[in-house]
């Protein structure tokens, strides 16, 4: 069955300082006082955004122990809860995905999180058996045309849109991360949040152009995108010298998601899975 083209809307609800890689390596609870409540408050607002329109939130695990009432409202509104990693960092050696998963083990089962997303949209093929041995059925933790849907071994990759301007590429191999290999190889990737803070009037319209043509975007946002942190973005400003490319990700696209909800459907990656392929 072909289900009905939609518009499937991700977020990676992260800590802002997930934001810059200067963080890292911190300890917890220093990135838990950095973060000051802000990933508790931003929550109702974010919900109440979303409306009735649907979405997949992809957790940092590490939010549940500074918030443990987090996914409760999230899962309680209707929505994914999802996995993007406990710790945010780049996560592409399969020793530090596996003690990743095994940390994140307990919430991710009270919280029926089995759909993979992972940092940066940064992954290495060999996180596939490894999702498939920790339960979970999906993935989209790479940059691809929007319908592509890969098989890799049980587990179902649904990539975050791109759009192909020169040819259809036909491997698609982990790393398919935001590189200059994927962007002069011709694919503008509409799906990110980066895009869609430079180029909102344009990612809007190709999503409408999807939809069009009976595909289904995967688009992502951030907490931090929707609802503006205090302070922001000055307490960030070290970050965007050093790493001058997260400027867009510091924009408010609150107006960018309210227009997106009004024209589009939504449904979460399960509810599309479900319909798809069971
Ligand atoms: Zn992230």
């Amino acid at each position: 069955m072909t289900p009905s083209p939609r518009l499937l809307l991700t977020i990676d609800y992260e800590p802002w300082v997930a934001l810059s890689r200067r963080y890292d390596f911190l300890p917890s609870e220093t990135r838990r006082k950095l973060d000051d409540g802000y990933a508790f408050r931003a929550v109702d607002p974010i919900l109440e955004h979303l409306g009735n329109a649907k979405a997949s939130f992809y957790l940092v695990g590490e939010l549940i122990d500074w918030y443990p009432e987090l996914p409760e409202k999230i899962s309680r509104a209707g929505h994914e809860i999802g996995f993007h990693c406990q710790t945010h960092r780049v996560l592409t050696d399969l020793n530090e995905i596996e003690k990743d998963l095994n940390a994140s083990a307990d919430w991710r089962k009270k919280y029926n999180a089995h759909g993979y997303r992972a940092p940066m949209i940064n992954t290495v093929e060999g996180v596939y058996p490894l999702l498939e041995k920790h339960g979970f059925t999906y993935s989209s933790s790479l940059y691809a045309p929007t319908g592509t849907f890969l098989r890799k071994g049980s587990i179902w990759e649904i990539p975050v849109s791109t759009l192909p301007l020169i040819g259809k590429p036909s491997e698609f191999h982990a790393p398919r991360r935001m590189d200059f290999r994927l962007v002069f190889g011709g694919e503008f990737p509409y799906g990110s949040s980066m895009m869609s803070g430079l180029f909102t009037k344009t990612v809007f319209r190709i999503i409408e152009d999807q939809l069009k043509a009976g595909l289904s975007p995967v688009i992502f946002l951030h907490p931090y995108e929707i609802v503006t942190p205090t302070n922001w973005p000055r307490r960030f400003t070290h970050d965007m010298l050093s790493s001058p490319l997260l400027y867009p990700f510091t924009l408010n696209k609150s107006a960018f998601l309210k227009n997106l909800l009004r024209n589009f459907p939504t449904s979460t990656m399960q509810d599309f899975i479900k319909e798809k392929f069971q």
